[in-house]
């Protein structure tokens, strides 16, 4: 074929990209996939070494990186991080709000409004915090994009985790919110739910007992892959998914509607 018939692209070539918890699992193959079709990468994590091996992987790979270590509970750092970024990268087009952790808590139980608290700051408030630091850069984008990381516990419920849960679904409001109250400057906000994936996160799971829970609960039978959820979001990030604009993307094999 020698000639579009189409107006809207399919690359982020050129286009730069911020990514929160980018050294592990999730975050780490969202860089990684985003580098391979083209984008400038911005990989930043609580923990620089990984970090930096995320950047150096890219590199190595002949991409783009810029690496900086990022506690997205520290405001000032939030501030500080997505500034040089953008300097360092030439602009922001797109900000991935990836970095999370996972908490156990069950109600009454003691460390209770600890769990809660920390769940709250790192999985929900750390969010309003990124947006409103990249806000000003994905403004001069063409198109900016805000893609959020949330889970299948923002659309159902775990027992013993309500901290990590009621974040999650206050992941899903902000997306929301925030799509009906950016989307009149051309800017998208988007959020994923990842069912179960071999990250990090759920690397302490035993083998037999994901393989059990899979087997019992996802039609697909089996754990996601971390790159799964990447394509996800990098399809977020098209310049054809402009008229996407306050999705909840569930990317779960199938796992929430499921009933027997
Ligand atoms: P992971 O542990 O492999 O990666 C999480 C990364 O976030 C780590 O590199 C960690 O250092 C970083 N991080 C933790 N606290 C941080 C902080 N305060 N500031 C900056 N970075 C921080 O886990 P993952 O599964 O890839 O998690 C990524 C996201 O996916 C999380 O938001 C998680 O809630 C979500 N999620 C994961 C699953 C799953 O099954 N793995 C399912 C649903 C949602």
């Amino acid at each position: 074929m020698t000639r579009r018939l189409s107006r809207l692209g399919r690359s982020v070539a050129g286009k730069v990209v911020l990514i929160t918890g980018a050294g592990s699992g999730i975050g780490r193959a969202t860089a990684h996939l985003f580098a391979d079709e083209g984008a400038r990468v911005g990989v930043t994590d609580l923990d620089r070494e990984r970090a930096k091996t995320v950047a150096r992987e890219i590199e190595d790979a002949g991409g783009t990186a810029w690496f900086e270590g990022l506690d997205v509970s520290q405001p000032d750092q939030i501030e500080t991080v997505i500034q040089r970024a953008a300097e360092e990268l030439g602009g922001l087009d797109i900000l991935v709000n990836n970095a999370g952790i996972s908490v156990h808590a069950a109600i009454d139980a003691g460390g209770y409004e600890a769990a809660w608290g920390q769940a709250l700051e790192i999985l929900l408030t750390a969010h309003t915090r990124t947006i409103r630091a990249a806000l000003p850069f994905l403004r001069q984008a063409d198109g900016g994009r805000i893609i959020n990381v949330a889970s299948t516990e923002g659309v159902g419920a775990t027992p013993a985790i309500s901290p990590y849960t009621a974040a999650k679904h206050g992941v899903i409001g902000l997306t929301r919110s925030l799509a009906v109250d950016l989307g009149k400057e051309g800017l998208t906000v988007n959020c994923v739910c990842p069912g179960p994936i071999r990250t990090g996160m759920t690397q302490p799971i035993p083998e037999e007992a994901k393989v059990k829970f899979a087997k019992r609960r996802v039609p697909l039978a089996r754990y996601g892959e971390p790159e799964e959820i990447a394509h996800g979001i990098v399809s977020l990030a098209l310049p054809g998914a402009s008229y996407i604009n306050g999705a909840v993307l569930v990317i779960d094999g199938g796992m929430t509607i499921k009933n027997a």
